[in-house]
Parts: C-alpha cells; sequence; structure tokens
C-alpha cells in the first residue's frame, strides 16, 4: 500500500491567517491542530493553500448533509432573497412547516411542540426551564461524562472535561451527578451473574441518590445523552434505557434526552434513544439538524409544553434561513441519508473492529450508525488510557489528509457525513490505519 503523501501544514495562506486570528480571537476555542478552512463539498474539504482533506468530523458532527449539499445552499439562497428576519413575534410558514416535520419524527406517540433556538446550549436552557415550570420541582439528575453546553445553566449538567468548569462557580444549582453507565469502564461495582452495568446504575440512582441526597419527589427530570458525545462516544448497555423510563415513570420523574449531537440520522434512526424503544419526554436537538445554519430545538410532548406566552422566548427564534435550510435537511436524510448511515456505519464499525484486532492500542470501538469512537490505550489488559497515542494518531491524520477530532480522555470520534461514500470511508479508514501505525510504533514501541 502507498501511504498517502504527507503535507506540508500549515502551508503559508494557513500560517498568515492563524496568526491574524490569535491576535484577535478568544483562545479558549479547543483546537488540537491548524486546519485553515478554504471550501468544502460533501466530505471533502479543502484548506487556503490548496490541500485536499476528508471530513471524518463533518464539522463537529454538523454536516449531517455533508459541506454545502446543493439543495442545502439552494435553500438558503432562495431564503435570504425573500426575507432574512421577522422576529419572533411575528409568524412565517417555513417555522411551522419545520414544527410539522418535526413532530412528524419526534420519538413519542404524543403530539410535539417545539421551541427553536440557535444552538444546542440553548436548546438544553430551555428544557432545563420548561421541566421546573412544568413539574414545578427544582431538581435534576445529570451524568459524569456528559456534555450539554457551556452557558450556566448547560454547565451545570455538563461533566466531560473539569476545564469546562474550573473558576466557573456558582453555575445553576440543583444538579446531582451520576456515574454514566460505561460498560468498557464501570465506576460502580456490581455481580456481573446478578445484573449489567445498566442495572447497576439505575440500583445507585434508587438506593444511593434517592435514599440520602435527593429524595425522588423533588427531582424535575433526567437530563443526558443517550450515547455520550463529547465525554468520549459512549453507548449504554441495552437494559439502561428502559430501566431509566421506568424508573422515571415510578415518581413523575421526566427524561429529558439531549440529542444533540446523536441525533437528527446520525445513529441510523432519527434519534439514538429509539434504539432502545424508549419514548422520552422532551428532545433537545441541534447540530446536524440544518447541515451547518445556527439552529436548535427543544422538542417536547404537547401537554407538558404548557408555559403561557413570555415565559420563554429569543429573538432569534425560528431564523427563517436555518429553517429553510432545517427542512431541505431533513428531506435529504430522510430520502436516503439516514439509510446510508445505517449501512456505512455498520461497515465501519466491522472495519475498525478488524483493524482494532491488529492493533494494540486501540483498546475499544463502539457506536451506532456512524456516531463511531474508539479508544486508544496503552495495555488492551490494564486498559490504562492511551491520550498521548490518540493525539499523536489524530495529527498524523491531519497530516496525511483526514480530519479526526478526540473526545473523552482517549478516545477519536468517527463522525462523517451521512451521505459519505463507502470509497470515502475506505481511503479515510486506510489513512487512520496508517496513523494508528506510526503512533504506536512511536509511542509504544516495536
Ligand atoms: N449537547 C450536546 C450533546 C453537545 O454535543 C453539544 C455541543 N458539542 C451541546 C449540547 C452544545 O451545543 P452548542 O455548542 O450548539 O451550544
Amino acid at each position: 500500500k502507498n501511504m498517502a503523501t504527507k503535507l506540508n501544514l500549515p502551508g503559508p495562506k494557513a500560517q498568515e491567517i492563524l496568526k491574524r486570528d490569535a491576535a484577535t480571537i478568544s483562545p479558549s476555542y479547543p483546537r488540537d491542530y491548524p486546519f485553515v478552512m478554504d471550501h468544502g463539498k460533501g466530505t471533502e474539504v479543502w484548506d487556503v493553500d490548496g490541500n485536499r482533506f476528508l471530513d471524518f468530523a463533518a464539522g463537529i458532527a454538523v454536516c449531517a448533509t455533508g459541506h454545502s449539499h446543493p439543495d442545502v445552499v439552494k435553500a438558503i439562497q432562495q431564503q435570504a432573497e425573500k426575507f432574512i428576519h421577522i422576529s419572533s413575534d411575528f409568524y412565517h410558514e417555513k417555522w411551522a412547516q419545520l414544527g410539522e416535520k418535526l413532530n412528524e419524527i419526534a420519538p413519542f406517540q404524543e403530539d410535539a411542540l417545539c421551541f427553536m433556538t440557535n444552538s444546542g446550549s440553548e436548546a438544553v436552557e430551555a428544557a432545563i426551564k420548561l421541566a421546573r415550570y412544568h413539574t414545578r420541582r427544582s431538581r435534576f439528575i445529570g451524568f459524569y461524562g456528559g456534555f450539554h453546553g457551556r452557558t450556566m445553566g448547560a454547565l451545570a449538567f455538563t461533566a466531560s472535561k473539569a476545564i469546562q468548569r474550573r473558576h466557573f462557580y456558582p453555575m445553576m444549582t440543583g444538579v446531582v451527578h451520576v456515574p454514566f453507565p460505561n460498560p468498557y469502564r464501570p465506576r460502580l461495582s456490581f455481580d456481573p451473574t446478578k445484573a449489567d452495568y445498566g442495572d447497576a446504575v439505575i440500583q445507585y440512582i434508587e438506593d444511593f441518590i434517592f435514599q440520602y441526597e435527593c429524595p425522588p419527589e423533588d427531582v424535575a427530570a433526567f437530563l443526558l445523552e443517550p450515547i455520550q458525545g463529547e465525554g468520549g462516544y459512549v453507548v449504554p448497555p441495552d437494559s439502561f434505557f428502559p430501566r431509566l423510563r421506568a424508573l422515571c415513570d415510578k415518581f413523575g420523574i421526566l427524561l429529558i434526552v439531549d440529542e444533540v449531537q446523536s441525533g437528527m440520522g446520525r445513529t441510523g434512526k432519527w434519534w439514538a434513544v429509539q434504539h432502545w424503544n424508549v419514548e422520552p419526554d422532551m428532545v433537545c436537538a441541534a447540530k446536524g439538524i440544518a447541515s451547518g445554519m445556527p439552529l436548535g430545538a427543544l422538542i417536547a410532548r404537547k401537554s407538558m409544553m404548557d408555559w403561557p406566552a413570555g415565559a420563554h422566548g429569543n429573538t432569534y427564534g425560528g431564523n427563517p434561513i436555518s429553517c429553510a435550510a432545517s427542512l431541505e435537511t431533513i428531506r435529504l436524510i430522510d430520502e436516503s441519508f439516514m439509510a446510508n448511515a445505517a449501512k456505512m456505519g455498520e461497515y465501519t464499525l466491522e472495519a475498525l473492529a478488524e483493524m482494532a484486532a491488529r492493533h494494540p492500542s486501540m483498546g475499544n470501538v463502539r457506536g451506532k450508525g456512524l456516531m463511531i469512537g474508539v479508544e486508544f490505550v496503552r495495555n488492551k489488559e490494564t486498559k490504562e488510557r492511551g491520550k498521548d497515542i490518540r493525539d499523536h494518531t489524530v495529527h498524523q491524520a491531519f497530516e496525511h489528509g483526514l480530519l479526526l477530532l478526540g473526545c473523552g480522555r482517549n478516545t477519536v470520534r468517527i463522525t462523517p457525513p451521512l451521505n459519505v461514500s463507502k470509497a470515502e470511508i475506505d481511503e479515510g479508514l486506510e489513512i487512520f490505519e496508517e496513523a494508528v501505525t506510526e503512533a504506536e510504533r512511536r509511542l509504544l514501541g516495536g
């Protein structure tokens, strides 16, 4: 096999822009390597120096239909020519149309009402407020490793990296965290002959949290990702969501799923929670929902969105260009991209599992559809975290034309656009394996 040629990065034009960026843009953005975008088409992107890359990050699981899909571009152009803004004090058709679509795909039988936002964090904020409003209860349960955004309400749930919280207290009060059922790294002891790790987490909530610290009748909602994203692409055991739903029903607690990263067809179903046949009470969506135009949505059961005019609002809710992009995005996902995500996801998972057997550092491969995580270790037996191997792999991949993003402490996420082709998957995986090989040679020896 001929190894993809090593690019000389960053190129001269990129270097110039990096310098200007450093002079004026907040240094808080977590950038791992210097990709400076010029343009993109589908899964391919080009930097300002003319280098070509495959984008296996899809922005950050946002470009569901690939970069600048012509149908989405056309919808944006047409809407921009008609009108760009009318405030949420008024009405327009695409907003209502998007509400109808989201109602159609909402993962519960009951009709849905939607609150549109500009981002995932704001969808989470809306969910927190509505849960308190509807239940008149004040407390919540969140999960370690969860990521829900960086605004003060969402941040109170976010617990995937300590730096996201350092020096930011006090934030919203009332959130208790419990371990997420990560089957690869269980934190709670349990008897595997009697229960699986999903049961163990539920039992911990019932026998510990509810008994010692947080009476269930004070809890408005559980808020969690069906598959953790920023926390490391963690898939819970199958028993977990059905049991969590039963626990919610027992105590009148709402189940809010944050599908900002896992939703909109990425896992091969509209919503990841549907893999476990569980109906949540509210869904937070964003990222893939409008192919990159800023849009988020809180989708709630109609009976629960019972707040009156004036209780919650925003200037840009239902932005017409974002709505137009979203309607086109949903049409494309529905037509064929979601089926492609399921098919390509299965193919990629299998290929990565085979690859993992050849590589001592690929400790765990997991995911659903095109939401796939590869966790790197220094040793498969001890599971010692291989953060350095992960980081080196991501850099090597970049230098050979593949954009990847890390997540968690030592995991790489594989999240190409939902319409990625098999040839592109093959090309990307080949670069990935070369990168892993190089990282192992350098950091594991041998
Ligand atoms: N929830 C989840 C699950 C996310 O992955 C993210 C973003 N990574 C957010 C919420 C926050 O979304 P945004 O950055 O659009 O505010």
